[in-house]
């Protein structure tokens, strides 16, 4: 009899273990939604070269785009791409119109507060991009000046920390994504662009003569990839699959395609 006692005990104890565990994987179930609707989409700022941009054919390419289809194909689901406007990433991730944010997304602690991050996959550098031809050569030389910056971008939080730059400044003037920021550089009078590195190396080699990228740097980043907060079964899969990838050499393909060397850093 005190068997049979025991023996109940026992299994109500593993019945309550199993109900427990089922409940912590219901909480989270983005990685089955994405399996069960065969397809992530990838949410972007579309004038964002080289890592996710529309070329002259009006097709998003990218190197963040070809790791993202790599990503996908080995989870078996269909990569959709959408362009977003970068100020409004977060709100189009909790309201679903995307599942990540995948597009050189610099790591900051409130986006680490509102999103579930991947390990960082590449090193960044914020730069101050000025036209070619202009007496501006250090960050000194911009006091009294006009900068762009993207709106909703950490180049805001890398002049933040520059606070005697951000003092020495005229203006700060915010634009929705770079492409309009190096515009207003070549015909609105502004005098320089704070902007990602690899970003202003992508122009300044594609329009070569047009802009010059100041030696001295605003900040050191590292990019990742942001899924909803909660969102950390979809996240460790994502993961899993680019360090498959960096240990099968396919990650350090695609950065030669799109860098002509291997930037990324996951080990
Ligand atoms: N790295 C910058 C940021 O995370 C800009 C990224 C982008 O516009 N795609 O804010």
């Amino acid at each position: 009899m005190k068997k049979i006692v025991k023996l109940l005990v026992m299994t109500m104890f593993l019945l309550i273990l199993a109900a427990g565990c089922s409940k912590k994987d219901s909480a989270d179930t983005s990685l089955e939604d994405i399996i069960a609707k065969g397809n992530l989409i990838l949410g972007l700022d579309d004038a964002f070269p080289p890592m996710g941009f529309k070329d002259d054919n009006q097709e998003i390419v990218g190197f963040d785009i070809d790791v993202a289809r790599e990503v996908c194909k080995r989870m078996g689901v269909e990569l959709k791409i959408q362009p977003i406007s970068w100020d409004a990433k977060e709100l189009e991730l909790s309201t679903k119109n995307i599942d990540c944010i995948w597009n050189g997304m610099t790591y900051n602690e409130d986006r680490a507060k509102s999103m579930t991050l991947t390990m960082p996959y590449m090193k960044n550098t914020q730069v101050a991009v000025v036209l070619a031809d202009s007496s501006i050569n250090t960050l000194k030389d911009l006091a009294g000046k006009t900068v762009v910056i993207q709106n909703g971008s950490t180049a805001s939080d890398a002049i933040d920390a520059n606070k005697e730059f951000k003092d020495s400044l005229k203006d700060l003037v915010k634009v929705d994504d770079n492409v309009q920021a190096l515009l207003d550089l070549k015909v609105s009078g502004s005098d320089a662009v704070v902007m990602d590195e690899v970003v202003a190396r992508y122009y300044t080699e594609k329009e070569a003569g047009t802009y010059k990228v100041l030696d001295e740097t605003l900040a050191n980043e590292d990019y990742v990839v942001g899924f909803r907060k909660g969102d950390k079964s979809l996240c460790k899969e994502v993961e899993k699959h680019l360090k498959e990838m960096a240990a099968d050499g396919t990650l350090a393909k695609i950065s030669e395609t799109w860098f002509g060397k291997d930037l990324t850093t996951v080990k």
